[in-house]
């Protein structure tokens, strides 16, 4: 570390000593590659506050220019902005270590802008998306009025990563943003929250601007969000009206409300509808939720210092197993650099969907993959997340037509399309817009998340879906052909199975409507696999006495060749 940094550091230690949670400041900066997972543990091991302060700026003491930029921002996202004035006249210009990773059209003057303005480092492994990173630096380039770029995607897809990587330009930053680009990361959080957000980063741009024209004077901070608001509104549109905003991870739309302050923002997000609330032009990038094969292999390779060719078969296992998601793929090579022969283990975790034990790299906001996808549940209204969870009997990789969940929910269709705009918006929910109708899924990994959430009820879950059912089709199954009844057809017998209404299953099986209606529509193949997937407990009900509703002498062989 230069002189000039150190010799900061030992004048504020005290100060910082005295204030600052290591444990919070230490995942921003094994995020930046500058902390290791040891060291961590070993500041963590202090038995209070204080020690693991000490402690931490001990060890920083010892480190390079980078640790010193890294733990500055750390302190600014973590809302200290007192102290990281401290630090911040002695900010080392570069680092030779940051060059390198400022490689891809970043410079030195790129890197100052966006050390300054709190915009995160490449994670410590990182792999280009070209085509998504242009299509946001396009938007970027168009936004020339005060406007919103939204991007947005499902938890874990790389969006934040994306938007930092974005404005990481020369060209993007001296064209359209030479007053600078400002980060802000919001996450989930309350009124109270939100105002101390706002006054760090007006106090940051304060500062700044302080040190640029000292005339300017110093405010004390805004004492109420709506005073905060106002603050920020002069801020950005008299000493920084070239510059850009960026909002990282918002939830609500009472909180983008707060910046709706006439000046350029990028802001990413779950909920694609957020910025319908505010003013000015709109635009958006959605982020696909996983990475292509190849890109995913090569961050697994670079986690365990391979070449992609040489992983072992598991590796695509895993990356098919979490359909390529960056986080899940990043939670497991950062196991896996740790832990090299657990391939196999952690492939039957990912299986297993024992997501508690894909624990964080640290570089992560949530502890787990599956804190991160509850958090997104959690903000749905109540009546919502009930509907969302009886999405939890859908089958993997199968689409379904609202009118499916219009049974299910007993929902006008007008009802069913705003909660399912809802979910999608929300990046809960997958819309394939080839078909028309349009066709609803989930990830996977969301169904799988479900399904561990719901274990206990999963039963009672596919019970409800063959109620609805029956209560929708009282006089015989819908025979209209389309993807509706085409979904009755393929899935009812499932449903009824895993809700374990054997006799039932056995009297729908044997009914020569529905076998009629089904082979009609569907073709025989279906039918048949119905029967030889449900074979063994048309055996068992059978066995263990006469059919419902149907007298012995005319009870059919149990079977596919017996169909008619
Ligand atoms: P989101 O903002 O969509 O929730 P993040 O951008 O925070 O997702 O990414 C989650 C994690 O995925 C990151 O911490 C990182 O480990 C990994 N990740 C995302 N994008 C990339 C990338 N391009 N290369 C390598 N890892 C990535």
């Amino acid at each position: 570390m230069e002189e000039g940094a150190r010799s900061c550091l030992l004048q504020s230690r005290s100060s910082l000593e005295q204030d600052i949670r290591a444990s919070y400041l230490m995942d921003h900066m094994i995020s930046d590659g500058v902390l290791t997972g040891d060291e961590e543990d070993r500041i963590r091991s202090k038995p209070t506050r204080k020690e693991q302060a000490a402690a931490l700026l001990e060890l920083l003491l010892r480190k390079d220019n980078q640790a010193y930029i890294s733990f500055y921002n750390a302190l600014v996202r973590e809302s200290y902005g007192d102290l990281a004035s401290l630090l911040h006249n002695s900010l080392p210009l570069i680092s030779p270590e940051a060059e390198k990773s400022f490689s891809d059209g970043g410079t030195r003057y790129v890197q100052a802008v966006l050390s300054e303005g709190g915009v995160p480092q490449r994670p410590v492994v990182f792999v280009s998306r070209p085509a998504l990173v242009n299509r946001v630096r396009e938007k970027l380039y168009r936004l020339q009025e005060p406007g919103w770029v939204t991007v947005f995607g499902m938890a874990g897809s790389g969006k934040s990563v994306l938007a930092a990587e974005a404005v990481r330009d020369h060209a993007l930053i001296t064209e359209c943003f030479p007053g600078g680009v400002h980060w802000l990361s919001i996450g989930q959080l309350d009124r109270s929250d939100l105002l101390v957000r706002i006054q760090s980063l007006c106090f940051r741009l304060e500062q700044q601007s302080q040190e640029k024209d000292p005339s300017s004077s110093l405010h004390r901070s805004p004492g109420s969000l709506e005073e905060a608001k106002e603050r920020l509104r002069f801020l950005m549109l008299r000493r920084y009206p070239r510059s850009l905003l960026i909002l990282d991870d918002i939830w609500d739309s009472s909180v983008i409300k707060a910046f709706d302050i006439q000046c350029r923002v990028l802001l990413t997000t779950r909920d694609r509808s957020l910025a319908d609330c505010v003013s000015g032009s709109k635009s958006e990038v959605a982020v696909e939720s996983g990475l292509e094969e190849d890109q995913a292999l090569e961050i697994l390779a670079l986690y365990v210092n391979g070449k992609p060719q040489r992983l072992p078969e598991q590796a695509r296992s895993i990356v098919r197993e979490c359909k390529g998601s960056p986080l899940v793929v990043s939670l497991i090579g950062a196991l896996l650099r740790e832990f090299p022969d657990r391939w196999a283990y952690y492939l039957h975790t990912l299986q297993q969907k024992k997501f508690k034990r894909i624990r964080k790299s640290s570089s992560y906001d949530y502890d787990a993959l599956d804190q991160a996808m509850a958090a997104s549940i959690q903000v749905l209204s109540d009546e919502h997340r009930e509907l969302y969870i009886d999405l939890t009997v859908l089958e993997k990789d199968v689409k379904v037509p609202a009118k499916v969940l219009s049974v299910l929910w007993d929902l006008e269709p007008e009802e069913v399309e705003d909660v399912l705009q809802d979910f999608v918006n929300k990046s809960l929910l997958f819309r394939d817009c080839h078909h028309r109708p349009y066709l609803y899924y989930l990830h996977d990994l969301q169904l799988d998340f479900l399904a561990e959430m719901n274990r206990s009820g999963l039963e009672s879950l596919h019970t409800k879906v063959v109620r609805q059912y029956q209560q929708r089709y009282s006089q015989g199954p819908p025979t209209s052909g389309d993807e509706e009844c085409l979904y009755w057809f393929r899935f009812l017998t499932y449903h009824m199975a895993k809700a374990n209404l054997t006799q039932e299953l056995c009297s729908l099986m044997f009914s020569l409507d529905w076998v009629r209606t089904k082979a009609q529509i569907m073709g025989p193949a279906h039918l048949i696999n119905d029967y030889v997937e449900y074979g063994a407990i048309l055996d068992k009900e059978r066995g263990a006495g006469p059919l419902p509703g149907v007298p012995v002498s005319e009870r059919p062989p149990v079977g596919a060749a017996s169909v008619p």
